[in-house]
């Protein structure tokens, strides 16, 4: 935490080890971000979540295209970086991983027709709790970088869920079902849904159920990060 509070006040030092930044480098050195497992391109990371999406939920949920930009494994550097992003008050560390995961788009060739994003929200005591909601700071890095309009409006979570991290995996499956609700005078034809982290994907499932069922036609998916089952 003390580390976190000095990278606000002295925001050239890395939020990971703490170590000065060089040139160049924003948030995380350079030895930290290379320790990241990154996906080798755009399109394995849309593989990878679609086939986890597939072996958890069947085809009850098709998406259209999905990226992630990192394999979250517990205890690699990569977790201290997005915990310090979601409840030490580091937003602008989502932005900057929601560029980079904008660029990770581009860089991954067409994003077909994408009119809009729409974060995951927060339940509106969890945002007064926390000043802000992470996933809304990663989809403005990505809007920004993608040149299209953030929509948090469009989608509410009206039902309190516990921390996907706190519940046995059965629990996780089921905790967020039916905790979303979409809103809007006319929904976009294709939505870009994005969160911080793809645990099991029900949240993802959730969210993209609730917009589809207020009129959305096609919903991508983008996520910093994938937990990988190790
Ligand atoms: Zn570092």
């Amino acid at each position: 935490m003390l580390d976190n509070v000095l990278h606000l006040l002295f925001p050239h030092v890395c939020i990971i080890c703490g170590e000065s930044l060089r040139q160049g480098e924003l948030h995380c050195c350079s030895s930290c971000v290379s320790s990241f497992d990154r996906f080798s391109s755009p399109p394995e990371s849309g593989e990878v979540l679609r086939n986890t999406m597939v072996s958890r939920y069947g085809g009850r949920f098709a998406f259209e295209q999905g990226w992630c930009l990192y394999r979250f494994h517990k205890a690699n550097p990569l977790q201290h970086a997005l915990h310090s992003m979601k409840y030490e008050g580091l937003f602008t560390v989502a932005e900057y991983f929601g560029s980079r995961l904008g660029e990770w788009m581009l860089s991954g060739g067409s994003i077909d027709g994408i009119e809009c994003i729409v974060p995951v929200p927060l339940h509106h005591l969890k945002k007064i709790e926390r000043t802000y909601n992470q996933s809304e700071k990663i989809a403005r890095g990505i809007g920004r970088t993608i040149g299209k309009p953030v929509c948090p409006e469009l989608l509410q979570r009206h039902r309190w869920t516990f921390s996907q991290t706190s519940l046995p995996a059965k629990q996780r499956r089921k905790n967020p079902e039916g905790a979303f609700r979409a809103s809007g005078a006319s929904m976009p034809g294709h939505i870009l849904l994005v969160d911080d982290i793809v645990t099991t994907g029900a949240t993802m499932i959730s969210a993209a159920k609730a917009l589809q069922k207020a009129g959305a036609g096609r919903i991508s998916l983008a996520a910093v990060a994938l937990a990988a089952h190790d």
